[in-house]
């Protein structure tokens, strides 16, 4: 190639740098997501920025992972401290950094252990095999007989056996045979708990608000009704908090609402402070009892890196009181958005800052609103196709929400011209 030519197509490149990305993503890579259309460069506290330098308003958080915002300096200050010191050993040994970390996880959660895993998935996983074998150990349950019930519209990550006890017609396609030993009852309805439960049922996961279902909130007092089946007919009750902890609800553990404790506990996403994949489950004695050394493991969880990061974490969201801020800020975000009063939302629903805007299917698709919101500087991402999700960083401001709902108004209203149109045309 000649200079000339070089520079020709170096300055084309330069006028298309997010089509590159996008179109060698496109080549190279599974198309197993359909993501937006912006290529990200940067991140810093509520806010993203493209290649182009545009800022965008983050309200989705990386499906709540990003809680302290993007590269929290004190967060980063522990990741780089700790990666210059030690970052991965395996637990074949001790190092000074996990058992600080459980320590304060266990105190803030209200639970006696917990086993640190790296996704959300995995400590699902984890779970699952610790309800299994206290069923068996404990319970009484006849060997390979052990049965865990799930929440219809559940979602728990993307393992095959997770993927099994989904009732999500695409999450299974094509991936069976599943593992046996799962049923569903419907999420919201204490009574079906009850009636689906025999001698051999090990558990019941469930999340305290289904976050990729749609955001869906279970009546009030569901959660203490479900405690008291558990208790009663010695099930555990494993809280899948991956997304609803830490919180993002306004409280600690979105359970904590209702005033009970889980005997299993999933936790991950904003465990790893935006920085790093860290997930841990956590149990009551007698249920982590059942892991003995061998039974169970991983190569990088529980990693120094990842315990001093999830410690900062932990510690950054006691010292700035961000539960409390979730509250505050979600009953704010929420009241704003009902003040829009516009036709196309049916419904706004959620705890603290984990909120859904459900929009009319007849009037714009949840993706066209979030294009729409993309073009105004908002980053959000639609779930199920009607559920526009906010989620943003626990440290976003007023004045923040008050952008991000001012643009909802803008681009419902646009939207409005387009369904007109569509409708006269139609006509
Ligand atoms: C995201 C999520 C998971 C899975 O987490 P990954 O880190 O993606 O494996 C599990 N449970 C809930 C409730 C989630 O929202």
């Amino acid at each position: 190639m000649t200079t000339a030519a070089r520079a020709a197509a170096l300055s084309a490149r330069a006028a298309q740098p997010q089509a590159d990305a996008i179109a060698l993503e496109n080549r190279h890579g599974a198309h197993n997501y359909h993501p937006l259309p912006v290529v990200l460069t940067r991140g810093k506290g509520v806010y993203l920025f493209d290649e182009d330098g545009r800022r965008y308003l983050d309200m989705m958080s990386a499906y709540s992972a990003v809680s302290f915002g993007h590269s929290h300096p004190e967060l980063v200050a522990a990741l780089t401290d700790q990666a210059g010191k030690l970052a991965i050993t395996s637990r074949a040994f001790h190092t000074d950094r996990l058992g600080p970390f459980l320590e304060l996880l266990c105190r803030m959660t209200g639970m006696d252990r917990a086993l640190p895993m790296n996704s959300g998935a995995e400590a699902v996983e984890t779970a699952i095999k610790a309800a299994r074998k206290w069923a068996y150990k404990v319970k009484g349950v006849p060997e390979g007989q052990a049965h865990i019930i799930a929440a219809q519209g559940n979602f728990a990550g993307r393992t095959t056996t997770i993927v099994g006890f989904s009732t999500e017609a695409q999450y299974r396609d094509g991936f069976g045979p599943f593992a046996p030993g799962f049923s569903t009852v419907p999420f919201g309805d204490a009574d079906a708990l009850e009636a689906a439960i025999t001698p051999n049922t090990a558990a019941f996961i469930v999340e305290p608000i289904q976050g990729e279902a749609g955001i869906v909130v279970p009546p009030a007092g569901y959660l203490k009704k479900v405690r008291e089946i558990c208790t009663k007919h010695n099930v555990l009750m494993i809280c899948d908090e991956v997304q609803t902890g830490l919180g993002r609800t306004g409280r600690i553990l979105a359970c904590d609402h209702e005033g009970i404790r889980p005997d299993g506990l999933t936790l991950g996403k904003a465990l790893g402070g935006g920085l790093l994949p860290v997930s841990a489950f956590l149990a009551r004695e007698d249920v982590m009892a059942q892991f003995t050394p061998g039974d169970h493991g991983s190569t990088f969880g529980g990693n120094p890196l990842s315990a001093a990061v999830g410690e900062a974490a932990l510690k950054l969201l006691e010292r700035e009181q961000l539960a409390r801020r979730a509250h505050d800020q979600g009953e704010y975000l929420m009241a704003q958005l009902g003040k829009l009063h516009h036709p196309a939302i049916t419904d706004i629903r959620g705890k603290g800052l984990l909120v859904g805007v459900e929009i009319d299917p007849k009037f714009a698709s949840a993706r066209a609103v979030c294009e729409g919101l993309m073009a105004e500087g908002i980053l959000s991402k639609d779930t199920h196709g009607t559920v526009v999700r906010f989620a943003p960083p626990l440290v976003i401001e007023r004045e923040q929400i008050d952008f991000a709902v001012a643009a909802v108004q803008r681009v419902l209203k646009a939207l409005e011209s387009k369904a007109k149109v569509r409708e006269t045309e139609t006509v």
